[in-house]
């Protein structure tokens, strides 16, 4: 299979190249060409980019039959306790209603060009289950952070492909090195949230002497990816920047819920390689334009300029590249997951360069088909 466009984002370093023929072998990029002929296609896009598919680092689809039930609410009247809305909601619906919402979900993600996502699955074993029967109606790169709800850490790391901790509050010293350990050992992945609000910090304090970030760096966890961190102080940041952490930013989330916006601006500024998610669906529709869109304008108010580049590859190449993904990349050996962006629409216009283009003014009406493993998932007579 060729399928070619005017233009792609090449390589790590989004390059863009003119005229290039992405072949296709088994669901993986088995060649590029560039400067090579339409005519040579099975499928050529005019006046559009090939734009790796967008990886959504931090998801809570599960909540997708409870969207907009939260309005108004706190984070912990919405989301963040047992008592909650949203563990009311999940615990009274059957799952094969859970397991419909979710593929609600993925649908609307795949319109918006995200091809990946990270999920943070509630529920233990039987949670991450449900969320790979969604992903089995319909095909997004899904990858199931467990948690031990209910069950032994081994046995949701078994089936998921790693664990996401809700906090680091909630367990021992002692817990927290043997779930990284565990991670590690059977080769998945360790992620929590962190400094989410003022609460989370104050108890880690009252609990453990620091706060949750600190006390993880302290503990040397072997983290993968640290969600949030709103709260997180100058130095903390400094000592992630010292470690090369990926920290995964969700900025229309915690404004939704009235929280501090996360600290976007000083991670340009230490050059933490970070990423963008869009957390929970009940309160933020996971829309990566919109949080593109988001991250610039919260960056400006911080007093930075953000290098669209550097922002669309926040979705794209440097969460592919700091957790070795197979995905996020257009390049030979990574699998066909990309989206043709159109530049002939109204919306984007006289903008010129194809990185604003993208980030400033880029929407699901510019998505006019999205590839995963070299096959479209958008059906042009039945959207989905
Ligand atoms: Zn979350």
């Amino acid at each position: 299979m060729i399928i070619g466009a005017t233009y792609a984002l090449i390589g790590p370093d989004l390059r863009l190249c003119k005229d290039v023929l992405v072949y296709i072998e088994s669901g993986k990029i088995s060649r590029l060409l560039i400067g090579g002929k339409r005519s040579e296609a099975h499928v050529f896009y005019e006046e559009a980019v090939l734009v790796p598919g967008f990886i959504n680092m931090h998801t809570h689809i599960g909540d997708a039959i409870a969207r907009e039930k939260a309005y108004g609410l706190t984070i912990f009247e919405s989301v963040a306790r047992p008592d909650s809305i949203k563990f009311k909601i999940l615990s009274e619906t059957p799952p094969e209603k859970l397991v419909d919402g979710m593929v609600t979900a993925l649908k609307e993600m795949a319109a918006r060009g995200i091809t990946t996502f990270f999920d943070f699955r509630e529920g233990g074993v039987l949670g991450v289950k449900l969320l790979r029967d969604a992903i089995s109606k319909f095909p997004l790169n899904g990858f199931a952070m467990g948690r031990p709800d209910g069950c032994s850490v081994e046995d949701v790391l078994e089936i998921s492909d790693g664990l996401g901790l809700s906090s680091l509050n909630a367990y021992r010293n002692e817990e927290l090195i043997s779930f990284a350990e565990k991670t590690k050992e059977m080769n998945k992945y360790l992620a929590f949230h962190c400094s989410e609000t003022i609460e989370q910090r104050e108890e880690s304090i009252k609990k453990f002497g620091v706060s949750d970030i600190s006390r993880a760096l302290e503990l040397n966890l072997d983290f993968d990816f640290v969600i949030h961190l709103n709260y997180a102080e100058d130095e903390e940041l400094a000592l992630l920047a010292q470690k090369n952490k990926l920290i995964t930013f969700c900025p229309r989330a915690n404004l939704y819920l009235g929280l501090k916006p996360p600290p976007i601006a000083d991670a340009i500024e230490l050059s933490i390689p970070f990423a963008l998610g869009t957390d929970n669906i009940m309160l933020n529709s996971p829309d990566i334009f919109r949080e593109l869109e988001t991250a610039v304008r919260l960056s400006r108010i911080q007093g930075a300029t953000p290098d669209p580049k550097q922002l669309l590859s926040a979705v794209t190449a440097t969460p592919s590249k700091a957790l070795k993904l197979k995905t996020g990349i257009i390049d030979i050996g990574y699998q066909a997951d990309f989206f043709v962006f159109d530049l002939a629409k109204p919306n984007v216009a006289f903008v010129g360069d194809i990185y604003k283009t993208i980030v400033l003014r880029g929407s699901e009406m510019n998505v006019i088909q999205t590839y995963i493993a070299g096959k479209p998932v958008l059906s042009q007579n039945e959207p989905p």
